[in-house]
């Protein structure tokens, strides 16, 4: 089982907080779809011999592209690798590309789950962050996406932003759960310095809310979603029963993915290859048939440590079965004392061979999952 990963670096302005690879100059975007179809061909052989589970385009924003482009990629991937017979195929979506007549074109040629980067229900607030739509948009794509017959919907939510208290963070959560997604992500809003929310927080034009505040929106996050049905399954996401993402599930159980275009990554079991973050170096590359990426060759400490990070944050733990049997890595044994200490704060139990953090316990997950790992194992073997 494998997933494959397409980044769509164009988006149609720049939120004031992201950080991730895009480019709002879209002159090229027909020559990049042409560089994906090209590495997807000289990448056929990178996790030869899997089944691709999952499909998942990512960005940037590939809700930016036409079904039809959408429609060559997916042609050529499933000309190239096996497919497994049904295949969750996600699009991350923004609400002001998401018209009706193109929801049903997405539907047709095979997209069959929907992210969509709503991130608030607050006009004031969708302003501030300098996303392109406003909440009667969000909304109404959702709506439209329903009537498009979509039955696998998440909408990503965004906490901790400077200036939203929390009577809008709450009034954010009920309009979410009265749409009934089957799916919601979640994540804290970080301030990074390239980003002009990092210019302004360095200008103290605004501050970001404390950790304090963050955790206690995290917190309402939890109970409210919970309380409506869904399940905490990991530190950012909840869902429907059986509406897990399988995609992002699929790298935390650590399985294979094959990322392409610009600033994808790609994992094999033994390293992590990352493509070039910038579009004419990934063009001019992938026109001399070379991919453009840096590899990793992962230790057995890193993918120690990659399992516990990953495994940690999910409702299922890490195994400590496989962590021996992969690894050689007796967690009770080396951490004993301290994992004792989590289950009698309450903050973890062992269950099925695996180690499982609580709802409290996986408030802390990373925290947790680096006391467990910051130590030198290879004079613990
Ligand atoms: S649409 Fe998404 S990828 Fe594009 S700038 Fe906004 S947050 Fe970043």
């Amino acid at each position: 089982m494998a997933g494959i990963y397409i980044h769509i670096p164009f988006c149609k302005q720049a939120c004031h907080y992201c950080d991730f690879y895009f480019s709002t100059n879209t002159a090229r975007r027909t020559e990049l779809i042409d560089a994906i179809g090209k590495e997807i061909a000289l990448q056929k052989n990178y996790i030869r011999g899997e089944e691709i589970n999952t499909i998942y385009f990512g960005g940037g924003t590939p809700s930016l592209l036409t079904p039809e482009e959408i429609g060559v990629i997916l042609n050529d991937i499933h000309c190239t690798f096996t497919i497994a017979p049904s295949p969750e195929i996600t699009l991350e979506a923004n609400p002001d590309d998401l018209v009706f007549a193109k929801l049903l074109a997405l539907k047709s040629i095979g997209i069959n789950r929907l992210s969509i980067g709503i991130q608030s229900f607050d006009d004031d607030i969708l302003k501030f962050l300098n996303r392109a739509h406003n909440a009667g948009m969000a909304a109404k794509s959702y709506e439209d996406a329903r009537a498009a017959s979509f039955e696998n919907i998440s909408i990503d939510l965004m906490y901790a932003i400077p200036g939203q208290d929390h009577k809008v963070w709450k009034k954010n959560i009920q309009k979410a759960i009265s749409l009934n997604p089957e799916h919601i992500s979640s994540y804290s809003l970080t301030i990074e310095n390239k980003t002009v929310f990092g210019k302004w927080a360095a200008q103290k034009k605004i501050t970001a809310p404390d950790d304090d505040i963050s955790a206690a929106e995290h917190i309402v996050l939890i109970d409210e979603l919970e309380q409506a049905g869904f399940e905490h399954y990991e530190v950012s996401n909840f869902s429907k029963p059986s509406f897990m993402s399988k995609h992002n599930s699929s790298y935390w159980k650590g399985e294979k993915y094959l990322g392409l275009g610009p600033s994808a990554h790609s994992f094999d079991g033994t390293s992590r290859q990352s493509n070039i973050s910038n579009n004419r170096l990934y063009l001019a590359a992938i026109q001399s048939d070379h991919v453009p990426a840096s590899i990793e060759i992962l230790s057995r400490e890193d993918k120690i440590n990659d399992w516990l990070l990953t495994g940690l944050r999910t409702a299922w733990g890490t195994n400590l079965a496989d962590l021996l049997k992969n690894y050689q890595f007796d967690l009770l044994q080396i951490h004993g004392p301290y994992i004792r200490q989590l289950i009698d704060s309450n903050l973890a139990v062992v269950s099925d061979q695996s180690l499982i953090l609580t709802k409290s316990g996986r408030l802390l997950a990373d925290k947790i999952a680096a006391d467990l790992f910051a130590t030198d194992y290879s004079s613990k073997r």
